[in-house]
């Protein structure tokens, strides 16, 4: 490709609304536009990036058996009503209706389209084990679009769905996802972790996250040091503490004036904030308020708690209900006499002789004790794992990364199938309900993903594998025949061996070539001028180490082949 050809609108300077490197470095880089909130232009170097992620993805899924198919992006009501998720979906399902009033939805995702073909087209068990993909772009109306292609309202997805007649087998479809989605990243050169992911209310059984680590990214997520257990903080298991502590202290009220926070309190009383516990009154979806105990020091994993609670979501009673309740300010609310259902984390089990709030305004209770001074319904697993908690599953201690969510695996069970009926006959001539997984890859998230990792002050670095040229050829001067014809020469050459070659033949500065290709992020580039071609050479830069070697003119072509082919296998660790 001929640069002073090609459309690529580099921009000097970092547009004002983009936050995050990869947002402000795919705008500066002239690989997307922004149309409306969430919804961008892929420009011709963007898209050459996401077809890159797009081939890696069609070849590791055709690899695991998969089979690509098309659905439609508008979707009608009519199936959603079937399983049940056009009225459960909220406002992220855009819907509208077309001239006949009939409704319609942008698909988010596609269960119900896919379950709908499988019923239509498959009878038998023979016809099993079957898994389906495509990629495909969806909408899905963020209340929240933002950091670009990481999270846009229109964006561009692999969706896969496996149907089986067992769970084992389902359970074995799910494994070859989770291992295709392993080479999957790893091909693409990121550093990432498979992690545990909780199910949410969804029904399914089982789902793994792949995360891209990066410290801009939304999630937290843990990993332990020794063994490779992984996991979502949202869904992090905790080991309860080992032993008890001895109550030996007797309840005493002491005045705290004006100290509400867990800080000011532990300060003003001189305790260690460990030695005080927390008390959260909480409402739910479904009406319910309790109170929840954690040690001072921590913070409520609110999916846990719906998991106890058997509920959607549970939020902090406002002030005036906590008010009614406890008869004090919220900084002051204790378990002790409190006239609610009392949940505790673990760790509140095995202690004792805290300090908690007394339901009277700039009071406190030393010495409390749960099962003397207050009794608790349920202790469970309630708080967010830290850094330096203990494995579940090993003597390893955890740590805390921040990821991209860029895929998700997903064991989704009958909940489609059933609803809608998609069912084979057995080998025994008896009806059976197919069992469903769901494999979801953000493919411009991936891209993006790829850029929070790989950049520097100067711009991106793209790993081999998803850059959108392998190589760049800079005529430092092009209006010297000579130089431009050498440059051409290895342009022509590298072309014809199928090497992806931006030759840019701009008459323009040095420096600002220069700049515009560290800002694209281009691994390689040969710099063609007339005093390297004095001494039969071209100049090579690598982007990523900025190393300079000169290439003997006879040998360069192949030397760069081989260079480049090697790159392509590169993995991160
Ligand atoms: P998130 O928790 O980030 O909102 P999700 O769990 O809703 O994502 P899934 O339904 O699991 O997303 O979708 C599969 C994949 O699609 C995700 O792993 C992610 O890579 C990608 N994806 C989801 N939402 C977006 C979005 N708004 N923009 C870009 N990619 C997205
Ligand atoms: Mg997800």
């Amino acid at each position: 490709m001929r640069y002073s050809q090609y459309l690529l609108p580099t921009l000097k300077e970092t547009p004002g609304d983009a936050e995050v490197v990869s947002h402000q470095l795919m705008l500066r880089s002239g690989m997307i536009r922004k149309i409306a909130a969430g919804i961008y232009d892929y420009l011709p170097l963007g898209l050459r990036v996401i077809r890159k992620v797009e081939a890696i993805v069609r070849e590791e899924m055709n690899r695991a058996g998969a089979i690509e198919l098309l659905m439609p992006m508008v979707v009608p009501a009519d199936l959603w009503e079937e399983s049940g998720r056009w009225q459960q979906y909220g406002r992220e399902l855009l819907r509208f209706k077309d001239r006949k009033e009939t409704d319609f939805c942008l698909g988010p995702t596609h269960e119900e389209v896919i379950t709908e073909i499988v019923r239509g087209t498959l009878r038998s068990y023979k016809q099993l084990p079957i898994n389906l993909y495509q990629i495909q772009s969806k909408f899905r109306d963020e209340i929240r679009p933002r950091f670009g292609l990481m999270r846009g309202r229109e964006f561009i997805m692999k969706d896969a769905y496996s149907f089986d007649l067992t769970d084992s087998d389902a359970d074995e479809a799910y494994d070859r996802m989770y291992q295709a989605y392993r080479r999957i990243f790893q091909r693409c050169g990121l550093k990432f972790r498979a992690v545990e992911a909780d199910t949410g209310n969804i029904g399914g059984t089982s789902s793994h996250e792949f995360m891209v680590l990066a410290d801009s990214g939304e999630d937290a997520i843990v990993s332990c040091a020794i063994c490779d257990y992984a996991a979502n903080v949202e869904k992090a298991e905790l080991r309860p503490p080992a032993s008890s502590e001895k109550q030996t202290a007797s309840l005493k009220a002491v005045v705290t004036p004006n100290r509400k926070t867990i800080e000011e309190v532990s300060a003003f009383l001189n305790v260690a904030s460990q030695r005080t516990v927390k008390t959260l009154i909480v409402q739910t979806d479904t009406g319910e308020v309790v109170a929840v105990l954690l040690r001072g020091d921590r913070e409520l994993n609110t999916i846990k708690l719906c998991h106890v609670l058997a509920c959607e979501w549970v939020e902090l009673a406002p002030e005036e209900k906590i008010k009614k309740i406890t008869g004090a300010p919220s900084g002051f609310s204790g378990p002790v006499d409190l006239p609610l259902k009392i949940f505790a984390d673990l760790e509140v089990e095995g202690m004792s002789d805290f300090v908690v709030g007394a339901n009277q305004i700039d009071t406190h209770y030393t010495g409390a004790n749960h099962g003397r001074d207050f009794s608790v319904a349920q202790f469970a697993d309630l708080r967010q794992a830290e850094s330096g908690d203990f494995c579940p599953r090993c003597d390893g201690t955890l740590e805390v990364w921040r990821g991209i969510e860029v895929g998700h695996v997903f064991k989704l069970g009958t909940k489609y199938s059933e609803a809608m009926n998609a069912t084979v006959l057995d080998e025994k001539g008896q009806e059976r309900t197919l069992v469903m997984g769901c494999y979801g890859i953000g493919v411009g998230r991936t891209a993006a993903a790829a850029i929070e990792q790989n950049h520097d002050e100067f711009g991106i670095i793209w790993p081999m594998p998803l850059a959108p040229f392998q190589l760049i050829i800079s005529i430092i001067n092009p209006n010297d025949q000579t130089v431009l014809e050498a440059g051409e020469k290895l342009y022509q050459e590298l072309l014809k061996q199928g090497i992806e070659v931006l030759f840019d033949d701009r008459d323009e500065r040095p420096g600002s070539k220069f700049k515009d290709a560290d800002l694209i992020g281009i691994p390689l580039r040969v710099n063609v001028g007339a005093r390297a071609l004095k001494e039969q050479s071209y100049e090579l830069q690598d982007r990523r180490s900025g190393d300079r070697k000169m290439l003997p003119m006879h040998e360069a072509a192949e030397q760069l082949i081989k260079m480049i082919d090697d790159a392509m296998n590169v993995t991160a660790e």
